[in-house]
């Protein structure tokens, strides 16, 4: 009989420990920026009402029409995996009466899944980062959002290589309007748009303004601009954000075909763009939802919030920053506990009662077989400074032997010494 491995879903990676230390090292820079803002982590359900993503995201969009894992509970109840975490951001809010009559800057971290053709940088199971902010309605919190990205990515060392687009859908209203001179333009033009065009002119037509199709971005030069369309109020909101930016030394595009992909934006919207990555070029994008929070039973509450990819980050900062992988290499341990077989309990022993003294130090002890000789080369390939032996004899005395591996230099010391003798030694 034969048995067949079984692998991972398709679209759905394993992040193995060598990658992971990349992905740290990015994580921990992330957060830091965030917390410096004042932004407090929430986490969220992975899994939420289907009902939810259909109210929130919007049943005439791609993700909801096509890509979300949904599936009945043993009682029945539909449930879906979360394709993004805007909708549970909001649910919770309510839910918990925090966005009730104050202000909120909330970022979460995890997994989101979309079925979804895999390609590399789109996967059907990824990671974001988002940022949603509540209760405050100005341009200036969007700038603050955009200058906390902008720092990620100067952190990151990739700020050339992301370009920001921004654009205003204006108000609902002036939206619908613009919708529908949209809407009569392109069945004019009928003959010019592909099969997926065709199929969102009368459930989403604003998304064939983002169509990478090369004949339809041709047909589409012609067409009304939403800009045209704007209310005055967001209008003025739209150029006051410009301003400031101007003003902060940050660098954007107005993109006028610019739309996002989700239902529940209005007025601002923004993206950060990386010409490495081809069609899965965005690495985050987000803007203003003011009517969301109200539509999902609460109150009127402005929000603006974005959502950053993890995966597509990692390959621009891989791409761009060679240095950083291999910085990730030299994440060495400073100890490594050599011993004896007949010795292995007293070597577990000792290894606590060193981490109980220095909780810092990165110790590795060796539980498997093998003699001294192999035992050093694992020490050689964790890259230690110091190792640690132990034998009979040292057991016997509470000594142990340290050895400093880059001289060969080695000494007898009292167990109770290493502390002392190590702290000397790694300074
Ligand atoms: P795209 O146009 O590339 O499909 P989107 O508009 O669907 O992106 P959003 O819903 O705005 O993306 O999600 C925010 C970010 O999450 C994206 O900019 C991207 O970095 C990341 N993202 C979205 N879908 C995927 C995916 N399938 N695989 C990996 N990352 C993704
Ligand atoms: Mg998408």
């Amino acid at each position: 009989m034969t048995h067949k491995h079984i692998q991972s879903v398709r679209g759905m990676k394993d992040y193995l420990p060598e990658e992971i230390k990349l992905w740290q090292k990015i994580e921990k820079i992330i957060i830091q920026i965030l917390h410096s803002y004042g932004y407090n982590e929430i986490r969220l359900p992975i899994v939420e009402p289907t009902n939810l993503f259909y109210r929130v995201i919007g049943q005439l969009t791609d993700v909801v029409e096509k890509e979300m894992y949904t599936f009945d509970d043993r009682q029945g109840e539909s449930l879906t995996l979360r394709p993004e975490g805007t909708s549970g951001c909001v649910r919770a809010g309510i839910e918990s009466g925090l966005l009730y009559n104050q202000e909120q800057r909330w970022w979460y971290y995890g997994p989101m899944f979309r079925r979804e053709r895999p390609q590399k940088g789109r996967y059907r199971q990824f990671h974001q980062i988002g940022v949603e902010s509540f209760g405050l309605s100005g341009a200036n919190i969007e700038v603050e959002l955009i200058m906390l990205a902008s720092r990620w990515w100067r952190r990151l060392g990739i700020m050339d290589n992301l370009q920001l687009e921004l654009n205003t859908l204006g108000s609902f209203d002036s939206r619908q309007r613009y919708r529908t001179s949209l809407v009569t333009f392109l069945k004019k033009h009928l003959s010019f748009l592909d099969v997926d065009s065709i199929r969102r002119i009368d459930s989403n037509p604003l998304r064939i303004l983002e169509s990478k199709n090369q004949q339809v971005q041709m047909i589409l030069r012609e067409a009304p601009l939403l800009s045209e369309y704007l209310d005055q109020e967001s209008q003025e909101h739209f150029s006051k954000l410009c301003n400031v930016l101007d003003k902060m030394n940050i660098n954007y595009i107005i993109n006028p075909f610019l739309v996002r992909g989700l239902d529940y934006y209005n007025s601002t919207v923004f993206e950060w763009v990386s010409y490495d990555l081809g069609s899965q070029g965005t690495v985050c994008a987000g803007g203003r939802y003011d009517q969301l929070v109200k539509e999902l039973g609460g109150y009127t509450t402005p929000a603006v919030g974005f959502a950053m990819g993890m995966e597509r980050l990692v390959l621009i900062v891989k791409a761009i920053n060679s240095q950083w992988s291999s910085l990730v290499n030299h994440d060495k341990i400073d100890i490594y506990l050599v011993s004896s077989p007949h010795v292995k309990r007293e070597a577990l022993i000792l290894a606590e009662q060193i981490r109980d003294y220095m909780p810092q130090i990165k110790l590795r002890t060796h539980l498997g077989s093998g003699n001294f000789k192999k035992q050093f080369s694992y020490a050689n390939k964790y890259g230690a400074r110091i190792a640690l032996i132990l034998g009979a004899v040292e057991v016997e005395h509470h000594r142990v032997i340290i050895k400093i591996l880059h001289t060969g230099e080695q000494k007898i010391v009292d167990q109770k010494e290493v502390p002392n003798f190590v702290s000397q030694l790694l300074v």
